[in-house]
């Protein structure tokens, strides 16, 4: 049994970086649809987090007919990332079916959850709707009046999850200006690790999406943490945004939400992000290719501050195809400056031959690449 359960998580963690490959080779190859959606199936929350902006305790869940429509049209639109948040998502009783109608439209599943409600049943039934990958924000060791998500509360899940979950993993952990046990951020990334799950670290925004300088002591937790990776590949360390805006200083970069980042609101409304609701404000059903192309240039004020992770790597995203030998340079140079002994691995060793040490080299390889991975589709 327990060998099969073995097996059955390699198939899928095979057949996900198989989808994997082929949806960023789309990404790649083409500006015109959305690299990653968010959508609210339910506002409601089981816990009251006070930084929250995102929850309230009352809502009903969207109807499965109409959560369903949305997701179609997510994937007329040939969004390639599709995840499932809140308010907490494992409250609409029909979640799993919206799953499955992710992975149906060719879209690769994510949740994101506070994980309460996970139990071996819940992560197995999961597991059967086809989840791609699993988020949990944890924001302390031990729950306090700011919030429950703690370790000790939420460390049996994560054991259950190591022990049934067939999807990725990733544990989120938060520094900001008012985090009171900025170290927790690193005991939660390290148990994170010890499970085998990836982790993140994140930086507590306003309710405008912007973020403060940290204290210096949050600038060592952050650089520890940073620490922790081993995958150079890794875009959540390798993040040039972050590194700026704990010190305080801005990014320049343009923002892509309303193009390559969608915020689907539970009445079914496209906004920038979770931050910014209200622009543009548009029924997903009217939502055309105009209205991504408008939104892929315009400038957005808020940009320079903004702590939005998950946007912040749709940019980098479009930087890698607009810029692929630069991006490389400074993925390699990064990862040095956080281990100056590190050895490329063998696949960056090929990458570095072909593309950084001689331009017409690269030139040609870099179509052959397009199109070998255009027939991996
Ligand atoms: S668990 Fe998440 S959605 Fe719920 S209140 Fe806390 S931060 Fe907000
Ligand atoms: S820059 Fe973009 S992602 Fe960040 S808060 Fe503004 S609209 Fe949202």
């Amino acid at each position: 049994m327990r060998i099969q359960g073995v097996l059955s998580r390699r198939r899928r963690a095979i057949d996900r970086r198989r989808r994997e490959i082929a949806l960023f080779a789309r990404a790649m190859e083409s500006k015109h649809h959305p690299i990653l959606a968010q959508i609210i199936p339910i506002r409601r929350c089981n816990l009251a987090c006070t930084y929250c902006n995102e929850y309230d305790a009352v809502s009903k869940p969207v109807p499965l007919d109409e959560m369903l429509k949305r997701i179609d049209r997510l994937g007329e639109l040939g969004t390639t990332i599709i995840t499932l948040s809140g308010g907490e998502p494992l409250l609409h009783p029909q979640c799993d079916q919206m799953i499955q109608r992710i992975r149906k439209v060719g879209a690769m599943a994510t949740v994101i959850t506070n994980g309460y409600l996970l139990t071996p049943k819940r992560i197995q039934e999961l597991n059967a709707a086809g989840l791609d990958y699993l988020q949990i924000s944890i924001d302390n060791v031990q729950p306090d009046d700011t919030s429950k998500k703690s370790l000790k509360v939420l460390d049996r899940k994560l054991e259950w999850l190591a022990e049934h979950g067939e999807f990725a993993v990733t544990i989120n952990t938060v520094l900001g200006a008012d985090v009171r046990t900025p170290e927790d951020a690193l005991t939660i990334a390290r148990r994170a690790r010890a499970l085998g799950f990836n982790s993140t670290v994140g930086v507590l925004h306003d309710g405008t999406g912007q973020t403060k300088p940290l204290p210096a002591a949050q600038i060592e937790v952050y650089q520890q943490i940073r620490q922790l990776e081993t995958s150079v590949f890794s875009f959540s360390h390798f993040d040039r945004f972050q590194t700026k805006l704990v010190q305080g200083l801005p990014n320049e970069w343009q923002c892509r939400a309303g193009s390559r980042f969608l915020y689907i609101c539970e009445d079914g409304l496209v906004h920038y992000c979770s931050q910014q609701r209200g622009h543009p404000g548009t029924p997903l059903a009217s939502y055309t290719r105009a209205d991504l192309e408008r939104e892929f240039h315009s400038e957005k004020a808020c940009a320079p501050h903004c702590s939005i992770s998950c946007v912040h790597q749709v940019a980098m995203l479009d930087e890698v195809r607009e810029h692929p030998r630069e991006m490389l340079t400074e993925l390699i140079t990064r990862r040095r400056e956080i281990n100056p002994d590190f050895q490329l691995p063998l696949p960056l060793r090929a990458a570095e031959w072909a593309f950084l040490e001689n331009p017409k080299r690269a030139a040609a390889l870099q179509k052959a690449a397009s199109a070998i991975l255009r027939s991996s589709k």
